[in-house]
């Protein structure tokens, strides 16, 4: 039985409603032997070609720093870059609009979609789209927005949701891909063609010509954007495969939904990203598409564009100090291909549109921890660190992580609800306080220990630690006490 057989994956839109916890959904995704297999061998694609290009630049670290930095010091005068970006765009011809949250953004590019009297619209690959749950909110307004790209393609005619920022119909092979095309296409358009066969030139020849129909028909695009520019008001795209730029450009109407964390002070800062991002992502050393655009240009290219700055809990992210540095994140997906855990259960587990390392931590920094979805989600890692060294922009995913877990901690005793950890930690606090009480915990725990060599499984909540780990049992005599002994009895050395 497959994690969608059995319901894990999120409806398109309802990311967290409805779904099982992280903790649960983790149990059901690894009991799919074929999405196991599926992912390990994407992930470990990717981050091979990756580890080759990143390896080739000597001052890739350096790289990294200063990447880093110009993030933090955008995002610590953010508003002046917010307001300068507006004016720059204005000026530019762009109308720019500001979104508190996903229903204020929604509605925003819905009214713009009305105003054309569009019923079909376009698509660029975006994570702010998704997050707002766009497509279904255009959906009960009567308007069916279209994906373009590839992987985007295949993950909503699968009546699915994406498992990964790049390659989102990660947990697809090349035979699920071919039936999802075989069966869906012709309900929604150009069917795929009668002898489609798995490879991957057939299966790109068919969707290239079913999108190509959505391209000449759509009239309004919706886009996200990589980057914006605050001293010009230009936006910035990145893809691979040209769909992007045709919506970008074919349309007459184009709005984009910008988180506002994607500012970059100036054109001078881009050159890093345009080194850092292709590498992390694609393991490119450039990147195939790039498509910058400052407002409206008469006669070429949208004649109106539309940029909604959405907030939905980044401003919430940016006063915590330690977590801040999330929104740094330039979704490269590189922490993700190299997480131990996310290559185990795959994206859905997480319940959002922002999975592995970087959703477990975006998530509740976006949300707070009050939510049971949110409260697991800092648990969702072994702390093994990979995610950091991978990071373009050195976001240290771990210490956010081990900051949030104390805040779960702290939100259940706030709230009185069961909270055995914070007891558990109480009891170790007063023990370790003082050297004859944990002496005497020690006897005791040796007294009552197994005679076996390894203690299989703990009792009642204490055994979900054991499930997947033997524990050492406490050893009937501690140092102290063999000390005392051997000592004594004038035998140092002896056992
Ligand atoms: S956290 Fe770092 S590695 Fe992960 S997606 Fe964001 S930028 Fe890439």
């Amino acid at each position: 039985m497959t994690s969608q057989q059995v319901g894990l994956h999120p409806k398109p839109g309802e990311a967290f409603l409805g779904m099982p916890t992280f903790t649960k959904a983790a149990h059901i995704a690894l009991a799919d032997d074929q999405l196991r297999r599926n992912l390990g061998h994407a992930t470990h694609t990717i981050r091979d070609k990756r580890k080759r290009v990143v390896g080739e630049l000597e001052d890739w670290q350096d790289l990294r720093s200063t990447a880093a930095a110009i993030k933090d010091n955008t995002l610590a005068n953010l508003d002046r870059h917010l307001e300068q970006f507006e004016a720059a765009a204005t000026a530019a011809g762009a109308t720019v609009h500001w979104a508190a949250d996903a229903a204020e953004a929604c509605k925003i590019g819905i009214e713009i979609a009305q105003r054309h009297r569009a019923t079909d619209v376009i698509k660029v690959k975006s994570m702010a789209t998704q997050e707002i749950g766009l497509n279904e909110e255009l959906e009960k307004n009567g308007i069916h927005a279209w994906e373009t790209d590839l992987a985007e393609l295949i993950v909503q005619l699968g009546g699915d949701t994406p498992s990964h920022f790049l390659v989102p119909a990660i947990h697809r092979n090349r035979d699920e891909i071919r039936q999802i095309f075989a069966d869906k296409m012709g309900e929604v358009g150009r069917p795929a063609p009668a002898d489609l066969t798995d490879e991957p030139r057939r299966l790109a020849e068919a969707a290239r010509l079913h999108l190509r129909e959505k391209f000449l028909a759509g009239k309004v695009a919706f886009s996200g954007a990589n980057f914006a520019i605050a001293e010009t008001g230009t936006l910035v795209v990145l893809e691979s495969e040209g769909n992007g730029r045709m919506c970008l450009t074919l349309p007459d109407v184009l709005v984009s939904v910008v988180g506002i964390e994607k500012l970059l002070p100036t054109f001078a800062d881009l050159e890093v990203f345009l080194q850092v991002l292709p590498r992390s992502s694609t393991a490119e050393r450039m990147n195939p598409y790039t498509t910058m655009w400052t407002g409206v240009t008469e006669g070429d290219g949208p004649q109106e564009v539309h940029i909604i700055l959405l907030d939905n809990g980044r401003t919430r992210a940016l006063a915590d100090t330690t977590g801040r540095q999330a929104l740094r994140c330039i979704r490269c997906s590189a922490c993700l291909n190299v997480c131990p855990v996310y290559e185990r259960v795959g994206g859905h587990a997480y319940g959002s549109v922002y999975p592995g390392p970087i959703g477990a931590i975006l998530n509740p920094l976006l949300h707070g921890v009050s939510e049971p979805h949110d409260a697991a989600l800092p648990y969702a890692s072994s702390l093994c660190g990979a995610c950091y060294e991978a990071c373009p922009v050195k976001i240290d995913i771990p210490s956010v992580l081990v900051e949030q877990r104390a805040e779960v901690i702290e939100d259940r005793a706030e709230r009185g609800g069961p909270n055995a950890e914070a007891l558990a930690m109480r009891i170790a606090a007063w023990t370790f306080a003082d050297h004859r009480r944990l002496e005497r915990a020690q006897r005791l725990a040796g007294r009552v220990g197994p005679a076996a060599k390894y203690v299989r499984r703990l009792p009642g909540m204490l055994g979900g630690w054991t499930q997947s780990r033997d524990l050492p049992p406490v050893p009937r005599e501690s140092f102290h006490q063999w000390w005392e002994r051997t000592r004594a009895a004038g035998k140092e050395g002896g056992r």
